[in-house]
């Protein structure tokens, strides 16, 4: 067992590992930080109702057509 800066993700339970951005975590992503700032907003946060995306690498928040 390494001491690694592997943790879980609180939101979605994914491995935050070092591709995740140091601002985010303890979560894995910022959709999953922003998941969690609606909760203690009271859910008024706009939050988009696509969650099955897959955590590959590519955060295609936008429309981005290559
Ligand atoms: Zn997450």
């Amino acid at each position: 067992m390494s001491p690694n800066d592997q943790r879980k993700c609180p939101i979605c339970g994914h491995l935050v590992t070092e591709q995740a951005e140091p601002r985010f975590k303890p979560f894995c992503s910022k959709r999953c930080a922003n998941v969690d700032l609606g909760r203690w907003l009271g859910d008024t946060y706009a939050i988009p109702a696509t969650e099955q995306e897959d955590e590959d690498g590519e955060s295609s928040d936008m429309s981005g057509n290559a």
